[in-house]
This record gives C-alpha cells, sequence and structure tokens, in this order.
C-alpha cells in the first residue's frame, strides 16, 4: 500500500491524479478463511484490522450484503466522548476515545477527529444531580470531564439559550476530549488498511444461512455461495437478531429505527457539540456548515432506514428554544439507521451457544464512539476464545443473571 502524505499529494498534483492506487481490493471470495465476520460496518472492519495487527491473523474475509460503511457506521451523528457512568462503560468507550486521538495517524488515513468538547446540558435538578455523580464516577474511572455553570457554558456556546422558557440551563457535564469524526472516514481508513494486510472485503454479498456441525460453525451461506470459515465474528447491527436466527439462538436485542437530519450549510456559529437530554435533541455542527441535529428512535420495531416528517417535527420543537436561531434554518435531508438496542442500553461482546462463533452488537444508539475500542475487545475475544478484561462484563449472560450495566441515562437522548 502505497503511504499518503504530502509528498504523494504535491507529485499526484503533478500528475493529474492518474497514480492513485484504488483504497481497497474488491475480490471474489476464496472457498474459505482462518475468520469471516459478517458486517462492513466499522465495528466488524475495526474487528479484522486489530485482529491482524494485534494477533496475526490475516486470513480473514469481512461479508457486506450492501457497500461499506452503508449500515449505520456511515448514518450517524459522529459524536465521541466517554463520559459513561458505570466503570466497564467508561473503561470501553474511553479506550476507544483514546484510540480515536491517534487514528488518522495509525491508519494513515484522515479520520478528520476533532476533540472539540461535548457537553450535556442539565436542565433539571434532576439532571444536575446525574451529571454530578456521573463526573464524580469518571474521575474516579480516570475519564475527564467537569460539572460546569449556566455562564461557562453560554462562553463556550453563545448561540444557546440558557434562560430556556421552560427548562432554563442549570450547568453542564462537560468532556473537553470529546467531539466528532468523519464516519465514513472511519470505514474506509480501517478498510484499506484491511486490505493492505491482505483481508478480503467483500461487498455485496449478503450472509443467508450459517451452517454448523457438532456445536460448531463449519461455513456461511452468502449470496455468493458457500464459504468455509474456522471462527465467525457476527457485527451487523440492528440485523443482529435475524443473523443470531440463522446460526439458532435469539438475543436480548430489539431492531429500531433513529433518525437525524442536517440543515443547509450555514457560516461557523458553533465549536462544540451539545447534547440536550431533557428536550431530547442534540446538535454539532460540521465541516461543511451544516448543524447536523439528532433526534430519538422511532416508539415501533422496524428495518426501515428511512426518517418521518413526525421525528423533524419533534426534534425541531424540543431543539428551538434551546437553539432559537434554528427557527430560521432551512432542513437539507433526513434519514435513518436500524439500531439495536439492549434493555440496559450496554452492548454485548461475547461468546455464544456454537463453540466458533461470537458476537459484537447492542451498541444502539450509540456505537460509532467506540469502533474502535469495541473492534478491539472483538479481536481479542476471536484470537484467544476469551474475552479480555475490557469486554468481560458485556457478556450475553448477564441478561439471564441479571448483572446489568445500566447506562440508560447515559445513553438517554441516544448517543
Ligand atoms: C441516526 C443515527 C445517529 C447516530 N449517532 C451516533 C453518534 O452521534 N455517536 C455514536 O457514537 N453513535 C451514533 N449512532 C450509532 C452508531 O451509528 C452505531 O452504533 C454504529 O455505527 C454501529 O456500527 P456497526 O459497525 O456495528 O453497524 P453498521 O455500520 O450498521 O454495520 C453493520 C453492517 O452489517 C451489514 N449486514 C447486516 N446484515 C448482513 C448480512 N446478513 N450479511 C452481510 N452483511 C450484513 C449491514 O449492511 C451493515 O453494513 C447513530 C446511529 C444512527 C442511526
Amino acid at each position: 500500500m502505497k503511504r499518503y502524505s504530502l509528498f504523494a499529494i504535491a507529485r499526484e498534483a503533478l500528475t493529474h491524479h492518474q497514480g492513485w492506487e484504488r483504497a481497497w481490493r474488491s475480490p471474489a471470495p476464496k472457498p474459505g478463511y482462518d475468520v469471516v465476520i459478517i458486517g462492513a460496518g466499522g465495528h466488524g472492519l475495526a474487528t479484522a484490522y486489530y485482529l491482524g495487527r494485534n494477533h496475526g491473523i490475516r486470513n480473514v474475509a469481512i461479508l457486506e450484503k450492501g457497500w461499506l460503511g452503508g449500515g449505520n457506521t456511515g448514518r450517524n451523528t459522529t459524536i465521541i466522548r466517554s463520559n459513561y457512568l458505570q466503570d466497564p462503560s467508561a473503561a470501553i468507550y474511553e479506550k476507544s476515545r483514546s484510540l480515536y486521538e491517534t487514528l488518522s495517524q495509525d491508519l494513515n488515513f484522515n479520520v478528520m477527529f476533532s476533540p472539540r468538547g461535548v457537553m450535556m446540558l442539565a436542565q433539571t435538578h434532576h439532571e444536575v444531580r446525574g451529571y454530578l455523580r456521573t463526573a464524580h464516577a469518571n474521575a474516579l474511572q480516570g475519564v475527564v470531564t467537569e460539572f460546569i455553570s449556566p455562564a461557562r457554558v453560554k462562553e463556550l456556546c453563545p448561540i444557546l439559550n440558557i434562560d430556556g422558557p421552560r427548562y432554563p440551563v442549570l450547568g453542564a457535564l462537560w468532556q473537553p476530549r470529546g467531539g466528532t469524526g468523519r464516519h465514513d472516514a472511519v470505514a474506509w481508513g480501517y478498510a484499506r488498511a484491511c486490505s493492505a494486510m491482505g483481508m478480503d472485503i467483500i461487498q455485496q454479498c449478503e450472509v443467508t444461512g450459517v451452517r454448523s456441525e457438532n456445536g460448531k460453525v463449519t461455513g456461511v451461506e452468502t449470496t455468493k455461495g458457500h464459504i468455509g470459515t474456522g471462527k465467525l465474528g457476527i457485527v451487523v447491527a440492528g440485523h443482529s437478531g435475524q443473523v443470531a436466527q440463522m446460526a439458532g439462538f435469539r438475543l436480548p436485542v430489539e431492531s429500531m429505527a433513529l433518525q437525524a437530519l442536517v440543515s443547509e450549510p450555514i457560516k461557523p456559529c458553533m465549536d462544540v457539540v451539545v447534547m440536550a437530554n431533557t428536550v431530547h435533541g442534540y446538535m454539532s455542527q460540521s465541516d461543511k456548515g451544516e448543524m447536523v441535529i439528532g433526534g430519538g428512535t422511532d416508539g415501533f420495531n422496524n428495518y426501515t432506514q428511512r426518517g418521518s416528517f413526525q421525528h423533524i417535527e419533534e426534534t425541531l420543537r424540543a431543539l428551538i428554544e434551546t437553539f432559537p436561531m434554528l427557527s430560521r434554518l432551512k432542513m437539507l435531508r433526513q434519514w435513518g439507521g436500524i439500531v439495536d438496542m439492549t434493555g440496559d442500553r450496554s452492548p454485548i461482546i461475547s461468546k455464544t451457544p456454537l463453540g466458533n462463533c461470537f458476537i459484537n452488537c447492542g451498541w444502539g444508539t450509540g456505537g460509532f464512539k467506540a469502533i474502535p475500542g469495541s473492534g478491539w475487545a472483538m479481536a481479542e475475544l476471536i484470537a484467544k476464545g476469551e474475552p479480555s478484561p475490557l469486554a468481560a462484563a458485556f457478556d450475553m449472560g448477564r441478561f439471564r443473571e441479571g448483572r446489568f450495566i445500566d447506562e440508560s441515562v447515559a445513553a438517554g437522548v441516544a448517543h
């Protein structure tokens, strides 16, 4: 793989950009691999990357029914933070956030990580108590956050109305090294690095069945034929229930559409991420100038990756009292992605009833930020057959045994 560098850009500028290599190969599937990963979203690709980089396992195929990064990875609002309440969550999300700090250098691909700071507004006394508790927990976990005053909120984000008609801002939980990244670039960067290690990313290849013998997976049926495998990783987010059913087990996961929208581009007016859980909405400004606005999930299970008028209305009605300037903006586009929700709003990184089959899902509304850390932990689980301390608490057995990792507050407004 040719490295991207300033010199490469200069060279290509002089030769009409004719010399760039394809970022990744598009091979036909081989009859079999040491590891097959279903799902070329961020989590599947990161799993493959760390399998190669950390464990030297490179005879790997990543199977994708659509195009890589075309699922939730390319549909999210790109917020990255690690200010969770429970210890196992803070550990994996902070590992992930810290990997983001150097991801562009690691992958030699600019993922545009922008640690501009994330604030979660406290707009009720209940929220003040909750965020103070999280700030104390974060201090013990080594996650840098602080509870800031309304005056500091206004200083960091002048377009915010802190004297809202219903819910004045009483403070905020502030994570200065949280921020955003470019979602497609994260998928593309991992894909390029996986391909360079000799791994096969096979797009337009839907898995339609899982073959097993004596409690072990032997291969998968796909729209491109049968592919044998020594180990299987299922990393398909909103479609986890369907693929688990093919493998013969059930998951405590529900699939729902989560929606977002962006405005027309405007001049820079906001250089932090703001989440307003009480009114239910959040916003940041993209590098192109669009205001990126996140809403909630549909109130019913479905697999349609679409937006709805009701959500535009609900989300904007909620946010206009916090950001009055929104009332004068036109909205440009709106979309949905199918998220996989667990009861405790924490992910699953787990062995399954099939000996050589592992599952990574349940990131729900907030898994973009977790891509590097989740890939790191899932790769270790697949390589060693046992979870690392990072992943141990997230096994499926916790739902049977009542060991919930309750992040319903941290995941409150999604993300
Ligand atoms: C609107 C919205 C906003 C969000 N905002 C944020 C945010 O701000 N911050 C944050 O941290 N998270 C956010 N999220 C959540 C985040 O996007 C997801 O948790 C994360 O992208 C999941 O990544 P993934 O790789 O597991 O799934 P995906 O990217 O969905 O990848 C799974 C892949 O599996 C493929 N697949 C499914 N079934 C099969 C099959 N049978 N055969 C082959 N391939 C298959 C799919 O096509 C898909 O490409 C948001 C999500 C949405 C929808």
